[in-house]
Parts: structure tokens; C-alpha cells; sequence
């Protein structure tokens, strides 16, 4: 598509927009003017549903009313409340029912998957992951190595752009896997890295990984609900995901995983259990000695957090009803590709502001990363003094991230004129 600058065309894209109703859906906050803001920051915390409230409030009744008969009756039974997660969850990764479980929090599950999928021989017990991944998954590789008797310096490698790029590429992401060869016991990668938005080649790395051996697994906190994902196919052994980012069920809310169905029937495989992942025909008999249910529910430890998932199950059926992943994403593609657009238009210069997003849509998601070489924390505080949420990650990193579900074209078309009003007033660097 050939874009054009100006509000008339952003309003035209909006009108043909097949999902444009859904932002009807979302509460939008009210930006300093009293207007609704221009929020770009789904990437860390998506917008509230209108539905949620409604959906946990009939928990809260549901409770109010049955009280502990509510595992048991009413018109959503708690004892299987899980269950009713597991299919949408599914067409969220690509992956079936069976193989996803919603519960916990993202690191939580990341550390439960990682007992299971990380289990280091003599010889065997090297992880691979991105160099500067999301700190919380850097102190869950650390301290997993740990708890094998590892140190981490010498078990975990990680891979770094060369020099002069930003983001990595897949073929030296395939040499590094091939390198390590039969020491690599794991991989782990975000499926889409947190900060400069790049989406990794995960069926290649996949296939990578096996080939020599080793277990491979993703963190989808960025791409769960922002990208078509392929986990069955792909044969990804495990992943896990948050769901208050681009799935919008609220902050802190209950999280994904995903375990292939090749282990569905592997009661043996090491993990740590609970009663709720215990084979739910005989759970209630209380008896000795661990039997897992099928697939990724037999590593639940706990019963439901069920007000968090009303929400969640809200706010998956917003999903659902845009037509699943494939309709997001071609409107996806069409509103950061106009974002792109509007900032390369801006006419500054590299050592000024550059996007270390790829520009190849297939390797991104909603999200540009601006690094911002020069004034980046004024340009980061002008947007948001002016009503354009986004975000800054140190040192200087501006993220913005349109979705599809809730943003517009305007809104994009507006972003653009500040950005253009602000690189007005910039000096152009010395070469
Ligand atoms: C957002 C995010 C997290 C957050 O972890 P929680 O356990 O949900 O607090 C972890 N890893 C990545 C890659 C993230 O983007």
C-alpha cells in the first residue's frame, strides 16, 4: 500500500478498517486535555475490555451467593473453570487444547517449564538465550542453573548482534545452536524480543535445536496475542506467556504455557507438582504418590485464580471475535507499517533517532523501537506531556506499539504530528 501523510487518507484506512468497531470495546484513558489519549503502550499493559468488569462481578456474585457449592454449580463451575481457557488460549499459539494451560504468572511458569525442560547432564547443560533478555528471565535462567549445581557464566551463552546491528540474525542464531552442538541442553528466546521488537525465526530455531539435540522453548510475553503463532507445528517444546499485555486481561493476570502434545503422556517427566495437576477423575481421593493429568494440565499446582481469569476469558473473546490472530495481523501490518511510514518521513538523521525494529514486516509485531541518539528523554517526556502513551526503556529507547484490536489509523496519523512538530525544533547533528 502506498500511505500518505495526511488525516483524510489515516481517516479513509479507518473507514475500511473491517475491525474498527472493537476500540468501542475498550476503555480508552483520558489523555491531559480531557480528550481520549493516544495509547501505544499495549506492548506492557493493554487496554481494560468493557466486558471485564462484568465478567469478574459475576464471579463475585457467583461467590456472593454459592459460596463454597460455587467449585460445583452456578453457570461456571470453579473446579473446571481452567478448562473453558484452554481452547481460545490454543488459537491464541497455534497450538491444540490439550498442550495449553492457563495459571500462575509468566516467570512462574517459566521456572516449572524449565524444571521439566531443563535438566543438565555432565555433559549436556549449556542454555542458549538472547544476550539482554528481559531481566526477569535472566534471573530465572541464572537461578536455575543454580539449582543444578552450575555456574552461570560457564552454562548460559548468549547471543549478541554483531557489531553495528541491533537485532540478530537467524542464520548466526543457527551457527551458535550448531556450535554447541551436544553441550546445549536448552534454548530459550523471547518469541518476540521485548525491546527492539524483533520476532525470532522459532520453527528454524526449532528444528535447530532438536538436530542436535537439545529442548527448545519460548517466552511469549511480546508475541502472545500480537503475532500468528505456530507452537504445534513449529514443534516447540514449551512456552509460556503473560496475558496482560496484548491479550488485555489485566494487570498481573493469570498467565499461559504450553508443553507439546509429545508429553501429553509422559507422567514420568520430572516436575513439580501439585494436587491440581493430579489426574482430576481421582484428584479428591487425596492419595499418595503423583499422577499428572494429560497434557500441559498435569503441571498445575494450584486451584484457579478464577476473578483473574473471568477476566481473561473476557477479554479472549474479544479475540475470538475479530476473527482470531490472521485478521489482527493483516490490520497490524497496515497500522505500524504507517507508523514506520510517518517516522522515516521526519527526514532526521541516523545518529538523531533511528528504528531498530526490523523493517521486514514478517521479523516484527506492532511494536517500533525509536532509539533516540540525541534528546531522547525530552522527546519521551513531550509525547507523554501531550497525551501519547508509550514507553522508555533505558538508555534510550522509545517504544510504540499500535494494536490492531483497540488503535486507529488517526492515532497513528496524530502521533505522527507530534513527532514531526518536535523533530521540527531539532538541530541537525554535525556529521
Ligand atoms: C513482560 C515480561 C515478563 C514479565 O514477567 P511476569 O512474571 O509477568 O512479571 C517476563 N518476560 C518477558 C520477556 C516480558 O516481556
Amino acid at each position: 500500500m502506498t500511505f500518505e501523510p495526511t488525516l483524510d487518507f489515516a481517516r479513509q484506512l479507518d473507514a475500511q478498517d473491517p475491525l474498527h468497531e472493537f476500540r468501542q470495546q475498550f476503555h480508552i484513558p483520558p489523555g491531559p486535555n480531557g480528550q481520549e489519549c493516544l495509547y501505544f503502550c499495549g506492548n506492557s499493559l493493554g487496554l481494560q475490555p468493557r466486558t471485564a468488569r462484568a465478567a469478574a462481578e459475576q464471579q463475585f456474585t457467583n461467590w456472593q451467593n454459592l459460596a463454597v457449592e460455587g467449585h460445583f454449580r452456578g453457570d461456571s463451575p470453579w473446579m473446571n473453570f481452567h478448562e473453558s481457557l484452554a481452547g481460545p488460549s490454543a488459537r491464541i499459539v497455534g497450538a491444540k487444547p490439550v498442550e495449553v494451560v492457563v495459571m500462575n504468572n509468566l516467570t512462574t511458569n517459566l521456572h516449572l517449564l524449565l524444571v521439566s525442560f531443563y535438566q543438565p547432564t555432565a555433559t549436556r547443560y549449556k542454555v542458549l538465550m538472547e544476550g539482554g533478555a528481559f531481566p526477569s528471565d535472566q534471573y530465572a535462567l541464572e537461578t536455575q542453573v543454580k539449582l543444578h549445581g552450575r555456574q552461570p557464566d560457564d552454562a548460559i551463552v548468549e547471543l549478541t548482534p554483531r557489531p553495528g546491528e541491533h537485532t540478530l540474525r537467524t542464520e548466526d542464531i543457527l551457527a551458535k545452536i550448531e556450535e554447541l552442538g551436544e553441550s546445549l541442553a536448552t534454548v530459550i528466546m523471547g518469541g518476540i524480543n521485548y525491546y527492539t521488537g524483533q520476532v525470532y525465526d522459532m520453527a528454524a530455531i526449532t528444528r535447530a535445536g532438536h538436530a542436535v539435540g537439545a529442548k527448545v522453548g519460548f517466552d511469549l510475553a511480546h508475541a502472545a496475542g500480537n503475532i500468528p503463532l505456530h507452537l504445534h507445528d513449529w514443534d516447540v517444546d514449551f512456552a509460556c506467556w503473560c496475558t496482560y499485555k496484548y491479550l488485555n486481561s489485566g494487570p498481573g493476570g493469570v498467565a499461559g504455557a504450553f508443553v507439546h502434545e509429545r508429553y501429553a503422556d509422559q507422567p514420568e517427566l520430572l516436575r513439580l507438582a501439585g494436587w491440581w495437576g493430579y489426574d482430576e477423575t481421582e484428584r479428591f481421593k487425596m492419595r499418595k504418590g503423583f499422577r499428572p493429568m494429560r497434557g500441559a494440565a498435569g503441571w498445575q499446582l494450584s486451584n484457579g485464580a478464577i476473578l483473574t481469569m473471568a477476566v481473561h476469558q473476557a477479554a479472549l473473546a474479544l479475540h475470538d471475535a475479530a476473527g482470531g490472530m490472521e485478521a489482527l495481523r493483516r490490520k497490524s501490518e497496515l497500522l505500524t507499517g504507517y507508523l514506520e511510514f510517518l517516522i522515516t518521513r521526519l527526514g532526521l538523521s541516523k545518529s538523531q533517532l533511528e528504528i531498530i525494529t526490523p523493517a521486514d514486516p514478517a521479523q516484527r509485531g506492532c511494536q517500533l523501537s525509536l532509539l533516540v541518539h540525541q534528546n531522547g528523554r525530552d522527546l519521551f517526556e513531550h509525547l507523554m506531556a501531550v497525551g501519547v502513551i508509550g514507553d522508555w526503556r533505558e538508555p534510550n529507547v522509545i517504544r510504540l506499539a499500535p494494536v490492531p484490536l483497540y488503535n486507529t489509523f488517526e492515532d497513528v496519523y496524530r502521533v505522527g504530528e507530534v513527532l514531526a512538530e518536535w523533530a521540527s525544533r531539532q538541530q541537525p547533528v554535525q556529521a
